[in-house]
C-alpha cells in the first residue's frame, strides 16, 4: 500500500487502473480508524478491484478550533491497519493542498442539513459536502462507501452526487457496534472509564423506543421515556431524539406509514455521541 499526498500522483495511479479496466472504490475517513471503518474497506474490496482510503481531518466540518485540535491523529497506526486489509492506496493530503489560500467554493445542499445534527452544528454539512465533492472528484472513484452511522451525512452525499452528476455510485454500509451496542466512533476514545460504561444506554433506549413505537405506543410517549432513560444513565444532555423519514429526514405523520428512523445526539461529559436506527 502506498501513501500518496499529491493529487497528480493520485490521478496518475487511478488513470492506470482505469486504463486496465479496473473498478476503483474510495472510503473517505478522518483517520483514528476502528473496525467500523474497516468494515467499509471490506465492503469496498468486495465490490471493487482497487480501493483507495482517504485520510483527511477536514477543518471545514469542525465547529470549533478546539474540537479540530482535539481530533485524534494516528496516521501510522491507521496505515498499519489498512495494509493487511488489502487497501491499494492511502491518500492523505495536507490541508493546504486541499484548501489553498484562494479557495472560495462551498457546496451547500438545501433542506437536508437544516435538521438533526445540522440544526446544532452550523456549517458542518457544508464542510462535509464540500470535502466529499472534492474527494470524489480528486480520486475519480467509481464507487464511494459511507457509513449509515452518519445517516444524515449519507443522505446529503447521495443528494449532492445526484445533483452535481458526479459519476460515483454511493453505497451505505451498516453501523458496526461494540458488543454492548455502542456505535463505534473515533470519539469513543475520549470517553472516561465511567462514561464508557454509561454510553451504551443511548442505543438501548433507542431500541426500546423503536420497539414501543412498532408496537403502537405514541411517538411522544416512547421518545420521552427514552430521553429520561438516557439522562438517568448519566448523559448530561440529549441534544435531539427524533423520528424522521429515512430519506427526506422530514417529520413523520403516524397516519401515513413510510420508512422512518430514530435519530439521536446526546452528550456524555465533553463527548457528543450520535446514533440512528430503523423503526
Ligand atoms: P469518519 O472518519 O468519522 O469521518 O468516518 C469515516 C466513514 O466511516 C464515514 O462514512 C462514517 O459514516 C463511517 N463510520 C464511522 N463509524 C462507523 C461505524 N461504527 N460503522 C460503520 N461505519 C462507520
Amino acid at each position: 500500500m502506498r501513501t500518496i499526498r499529491d493529487l497528480a500522483a493520485l490521478r496518475a495511479r487511478v488513470r492506470d487502473w482505469k486504463a486496465a479496466g479496473e473498478r476503483v472504490g474510495v472510503v473517505p475517513t478522518m483517520g483514528a480508524l476502528h473496525p467500523g471503518h474497516l468494515s467499509l474497506v471490506h465492503t469496498a474490496k468486495a465490490a471493487c478491484d482497487r480501493v483507495i482510503v482517504t485520510l483527511f481531518v477536514n477543518p471545514k466540518q469542525f465547529n470549533s478550533p478546539e474540537d479540530l485540535a482535539k481530533y485524534p491523529r494516528t496516521e501510522a497506526t491507521d496505515a498499519a491497519l489498512l495494509e493487511p486489509a488489502g487497501v491499494d492506496l492511502l491518500f492523505a493530503p495536507d490541508a493546504a493542498s486541499v484548501y489553498p489560500p484562494d479557495f472560495a467554493t462551498r457546496v451547500t445542499v438545501a433542506h437536508l442539513p437544516e435538521v438533526l445534527c445540522g440544526a446544532h452544528r452550523p456549517g458542518h454539512f457544508d464542510g462535509v459536502a464540500t470535502v466529499v465533492t472534492k474527494l470524489l472528484l480528486m480520486t475519480g472513484a467509481d464507487q464511494g462507501f459511507f457509513g449509515e452511522k452518519d445517516w444524515q451525512q449519507l443522505q446529503i452525499i447521495r443528494r449532492l452526487v445526484a445533483d452535481l452528476n458526479i459519476p460515483s455510485q454511493i453505497t451505505g454500509c451498516p453501523t458496526l457496534r461494540e458488543a454492548d451496542g455502542l456505535a463505534m466512533s473515533s470519539r469513543n476514545l475520549r470517553l472516561s472509564q465511567s462514561d464508557r460504561l454509561a454510553a451504551p444506554a443511548l442505543y438501548k433506549a433507542m431500541e426500546q423506543a423503536a420497539a414501543a413505537i412498532h408496537n403502537g405506543t405514541a411517538d411522544q410517549t416512547a421518545l420521552a421515556a427514552a430521553e429520561a432513560a438516557i439522562l438517568r444513565a448519566g448523559f448530561s444532555r440529549v441534544e435531539y431524539l427524533e423520528r424522521r423519514g429515512a430519506e427526506d429526514l422530514l417529520p413523520i405523520d403516524p397516519a401515513t406509514p413510510r420508512p422512518s428512523r430514530l435519530f439521536a445526539a446526546a452528550w456524555l461529559g465533553e463527548v457528543r455521541l450520535i446514533d440512528n436506527i430503523p423503526i
